[in-house]
């Protein structure tokens, strides 16, 4: 249970705010009273000084480092959660005679569609909510619209724990994506994408945080009654800082991103969180006391969900769990069962130790 120097830290899957790199942690510490060669927290400096301008260029140029970000697209750190952007989207991009393709896949993308309703017209293009929401749709069962103005998909669906692993063939209609749950945790093909968008609060940093990178030609079809912070021109020309940004949250982004680069990037990083997600749906496979939520070809690698036999067996799991430095395990309240998030941070040891106390819960109690 306890990691090194920091005995008291438990070993945490929430699904988010989720766990941050201790290294990233440790260093936000160490300057948390004073930057290097400032004399203030980061908290206190303006987010237009030199110093800051600095942090926010470390941190779009590491998300565009790692993501390999292609020149023609812009990186923005926006507020109000990646819930915002369900309707920032729509807003920007979903002209009044247009139409918006949706595919649903689970609980988030439902929301984003509801947010899209209220600007125009939108066409579920896939809705896999049957059986609740277990898989990916294949091509053919996707039915797009070849004039829509865009095409929305979550790569991740955080609490069913679905998750894509290609991109649709949205043809030549702009994609774009609500990566909240999986952004950064593999190679992404940014450039099959027109706008990508997530909060910050799994992969890239601390809540308050919503990263969106969009491509520069869909800043043209912008209406130009827009509301000023909700327009993405606005965001753009001022590189974030219209209004004061979360500074903070951006800091530790641009620590995050420096982590991630220590670790091989992105291909270093997909590598462990496979590793990870084995060890955990072998567990799950392994018996029929526990049965995976997701078909096997659709499996999250981030947050995986699984059911024991009874409801109750699934409250005595997670309260037993806790009290072993287990933390986090409930299932979302609204599809229940057990849920284990394991983003980047996340260590291996954890998994494994999640996979004894399952095995040794099934012997107590199957
Ligand atoms: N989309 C997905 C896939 C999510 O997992 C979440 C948060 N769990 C959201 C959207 C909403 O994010 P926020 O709380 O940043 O608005």
């Amino acid at each position: 249970m306890a990691q090194a120097g920091m005995s008291e830290r438990i070993y945490n899957f929430s699904a988010g705010p989720a766990v941050l790199p201790l290294p990233v942690l440790e260093q936000a510490q160490r300057e948390m009273l004073s930057l290097p060669g400032v004399g203030m927290s980061v908290m206190e400096i303006s987010h237009r000084s030199k110093t800051f301008d600095e942090i926010i260029g470390r941190a779009e140029s590491g998300v565009r480092e790692l993501l390999r970000v292609p020149d023609n697209y812009h990186i923005l750190f926006l507020q109000g959660g990646a819930s915002l952007q369900f309707s920032m989207l729509p807003m920007n991009l979903l002209p009044a005679e247009g139409s918006a393709d949706y595919i649903i896949t689970g609980s988030w993308g439902k929301k984003a569609l509801k947010e899209a309703k209220r600007c125009g017209k939108v066409n579920v293009a896939a809705n896999m909510a049957d059986g609740g929401f277990k898989r990916i749709p294949d091509d053919e069962e996707i039915n797009l619209d070849p004039g829509a103005s865009y095409l929305h998909i979550t790569t991740n669906e955080t609490i069913e724990g679905v998750q894509w692993k290609r991109e649709p063939d949205a043809g030549s209609v702009p994609l774009i994506a609500d990566t909240s749950s999986d952004i950064l945790s593999h190679p992404l093909p940014v450039e099959k994408y027109a706008l990508i968008y997530a909060g910050a609060q799994k992969n890239i940093g601390p809540s308050g945080v919503t990263l969106v990178i969009l491509r520069e030609d869909l800043l043209e079809h912008i209406s130009a009654d827009q509301h000023t912070m909700l327009d993405y021109r606005t965001q753009v020309e001022n590189k974030s800082l219209y209004n004061t940004p979360n500074t903070w949250g951006i800091y530790i982004v641009n620590l995050v991103c420096q982590w991630l680069q220590d670790k091989g990037g992105l291909e270093g990083m997909s590598r462990e969180n496979e590793a990870k997600a084995k060890l955990l749906y072998d567990a799950i496979d392994a018996t029929d006391f526990y049965r995976g939520h997701a078909d096997v070809e659709s499996r999250s690698l981030m947050n995986v969900t699984f059911r024991l036999p009874s409801e109750e067996l699934e409250k005595k799991f997670a309260a037993e769990a806790t009290a072993r430095g287990l933390d986090g395990l409930k299932g979302h309240r609204s599809v229940g069962g057990i849920r284990a998030s394991i983003y980047n941070a996340f260590p291996i040891e954890g998994v494994s130790a999640l996979v004894s106390f399952m095995k040794e819960f099934e012997k107590k109690n199957g």
